[in-house]
């Protein structure tokens, strides 16, 4: 059996960032991927200023937003800043640059290998080759086979559904409608040749089934036909119940670190891999970030639960919150996981 001082189970970008730091400082890493090509993935491509945009480069940007225009059953209101607000990235064109960094720094890549069993110092491939290990990360998404094997379950997440419509889109919108999508929404996020337009709701309140008839109905109200097109639906994980188990460590979904209220996962998962690989080299690395993360996340939690519990109460705060953002009285950055506090 071949040992690794880290194995990292999922390619995708909590599992990347965590591998080329631990690689860069000249550990053995290995990182497992079921899938065959690294990369894409059932979402919406929305990263914000203050999370990733400004440390991405250029070429890895779809289209970018000075204005975002929100839409709720009583009101409407277009946000603006001199920064882009959101940007779209091809989830593909991520998963790769990440992957060539990854490589870059000496991490192996094994993609094409399911990991099916995991025991206190190795793992087991779905084709039987196993694999040990100094420390375990579970960056494997909402379905961590690694949070299964320490026990923690996974009580809330939400719904997100997909579709990629063709076309030459120039507005990102945003849909708050409360009736059809409880305290979740709707959204349209231009891409270059097509925009994702697809909604997320917590599947607690709102069953998937049902979101993605309310969905339907939504897109047809706004004449969007969606007809021919086949929606992609995933879990994503919101609760969260810590990230340090010893020599076992979850970032990203699998931590349950996304967004409860909006789906955004990207960038949690780009922090807690850097933490995660950052507490691996030194146990006493100042954790600040993560926290401040982990406060962000408490606040959309208890935003979801609170609303989620009456529909009256769900319509009164959300068109407070949109009047609140027309007014300048909250900013727009309040809904984002990066926002500075
Ligand atoms: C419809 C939808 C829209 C979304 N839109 C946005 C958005 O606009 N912006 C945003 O920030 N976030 C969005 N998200 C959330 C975002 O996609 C996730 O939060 C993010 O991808 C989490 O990254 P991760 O590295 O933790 O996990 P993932 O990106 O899920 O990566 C986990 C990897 O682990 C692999 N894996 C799983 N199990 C195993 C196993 N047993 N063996 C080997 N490999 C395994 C998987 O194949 C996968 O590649 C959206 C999600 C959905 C569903």
């Amino acid at each position: 059996m071949k040992n690794f001082h880290t194995i990292i189970i999922g390619a995708g970008p909590g599992g990347l960032t965590c591998a080329t730091l631990l690689a860069k400082q000249g550990h053995n890493v290995l990182v497992l991927e079921k899938n065959q090509r690294i990369g894409p993935k059932i979402c919406g491509g929305g990263v914000t200023w203050s999370g990733l945009t400004q440390h991405l480069p250029e070429s890895l940007l779809e289209k970018s937003f000075h204005e975002q225009f929100i839409f709720s059953g009583w009101q409407q209101v277009k946000i603006s800043s001199p920064q882009p607000i959101i940007s779209t990235v091809s989830r593909e064109k991520l998963g790769q640059c990440m992957l060539k960094q990854a490589i870059a720094a000496g991490t192996q890549i094994k993609t094409g290998t399911l990991v099916r069993k995991i025991t206190s110092h190795k793992i087991i491939t779905a084709n039987g080759e196993e694999f040990g290990y100094d420390f375990l990360v579970g960056a494997d998404g909402s379905s961590s086979l690694v949070r299964r094997f320490l026990k923690i379950g996974t009580r809330r997440s939400g719904t997100g559904i997909n579709l990629e419509v063709k076309g030459d889109f120039d507005r990102m919108e945003w849909h708050l409608n409360t009736e059809l999508l409880g305290s979740g929404y709707a959204w349209i996020f231009p891409h270059k040749d097509h925009a994702s337009i697809g909604a997320y709701a917590y599947s607690q309140a709102i069953k998937p089934a049902t979101l993605l008839k309310n969905f339907n109905q939504w897109a047809q109200k706004r004449g969007i036909n969606l007809d021919k097109l086949r929606p992609k639906a995933a879990l994503i994980n919101f609760d969260y119940r810590g990230w340090r188990f010893n020599n076992i460590f979850l970032v990203g979904d699998a931590a349950g670190l996304a967004s409860g209220y909006t789906g955004e996962g990207i960038f949690p998962a780009i922090i807690s891999g850097e933490t995660v690989a950052r507490c691996i080299m030194d146990p006493e690395y100042d954790i600040t970030k993560l926290k401040r993360l982990i406060r962000r996340h408490q606040a959309h939690s208890l935003f979801v639960r609170l609303t989620s519990s009456n529909r009256l109460l769900c319509k009164i705060v959300t068109e407070t919150l949109i009047a609140a953002l027309k007014t300048k009285i909250i900013h727009f950055s309040a809904l984002e996981m990066g926002a500075k506090e």
